[in-house]
């Protein structure tokens, strides 16, 4: 398949890390790696007795309760049916969603008490890769990954520079002049990693990436996230995908009803137990 062979040509390019820091080559293998947490590693994402009521359903918590720790470095897959809580989860760490009440902290900053014109500053260190791309469709690929730089300011050369890199890197160096509705599902949700990582996020947030993709196209998606987070960057996955989780033996939060009802080290298998 094309696209699969333009993905697994952008993974394996040796050019695939100059966007990000360094590969150390003596863990050019991290597959089976777990993320550090070393005493004294803040952890990227903190949650303490964290709390989501909508207006509209007062007497049900979007999240209830909610604690747990995301250290840098770590690959998290973020299950549970439709409702749990899951793009409300992602929407707190974006801060497009208040907390009702608990504690949230995200790269240092407490999202309880930031200040509204702090919050842009915040969502830059944040890549986020939605189910519908949320392209634009006046825009060619290479324009709306250059978009994003232009938003926050990026000289003309740093946006020259780095939009034919990123599009590269996710198998779309081709492409770049094409529209949206010139690309298919996949190649479009990978312009849409491209502008999540072209600003070099810290943190990179994706709810249900794959939803509306075939299940091999799903599968270079996941793999291209799974070297972005090798190069360093925190990745969380909300997902449906059981089939993909399990295959991944990654870190697995699970939510019900608004709740962490599993958060295991590796999906399924949970070695280092629950947090
Ligand atoms: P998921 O992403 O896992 O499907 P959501 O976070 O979208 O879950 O939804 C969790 C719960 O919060 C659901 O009961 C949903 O109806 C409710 N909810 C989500 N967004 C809103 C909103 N903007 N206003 C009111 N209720 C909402
Ligand atoms: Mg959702």
């Amino acid at each position: 398949m094309r696209q699969m062979a333009d993905v697994n040509a952008a993974i394996a390019s040796p050019d695939f890390t100059t966007v990000f820091s360094p590969l150390d080559s003596a863990d050019a293998e991290l597959s089976d790696r777990v993320a550090p947490r070393d005493p004294g590693v803040e952890p990227v994402i903190l949650m303490e007795h964290l709390t989501k009521v909508y207006a509209a359903q007062p007497n049900k918590p979007a999240l209830d309760d909610i604690n747990l720790a995301i250290y840098p470095g770590e690959f998290v897959f973020l299950v549970g049916h439709s409702g749990s809580g899951k793009t409300t989860l992602l929407n707190t760490i974006l801060r497009n969603v208040k907390p009702s009440s608990g504690k949230v902290l995200v790269a240092g900053q407490d999202l309880m008490r930031i200040k509204n014109r702090r919050i842009p500053f915040l969502r830059r260190q944040i890549g986020a890769v939605f189910q519908d791309y949320k392209l634009l469709p006046n825009k060619t690929a290479y324009e709306n990954v250059a978009f994003a730089l232009q938003c926050i300011g990026k000289p003309r050369g740093v946006i020259r520079a780095q939009v034919p890199e990123v599009l590269r890197l996710v198998g779309l160096g081709e492409q770049m002049d094409s529209l949206p509705d010139q690309l298919s599902g996949g190649e479009q949700q990978r312009v849409s990693v491209a502008r999540a990582m072209v600003n070099r996020p810290p943190l990179l947030i994706c709810d249900e990436p794959t939803g509306n993709l075939d299940p091999a196209i799903s599968l270079g998606i996941m793999k291209l996230l799974e070297r972005i987070n090798r190069t360093g960057t925190t990745v969380i996955v909300a997902t449906h995908d059981r089939e993909m989780v399990d295959s991944m033996h990654r870190r697995v939060i699970a939510l019900e009803g608004g709740r962490v009802i599993r958060d295991q080290e590796r999906g399924g298998y949970g070695n280092y137990g629950t947090l």
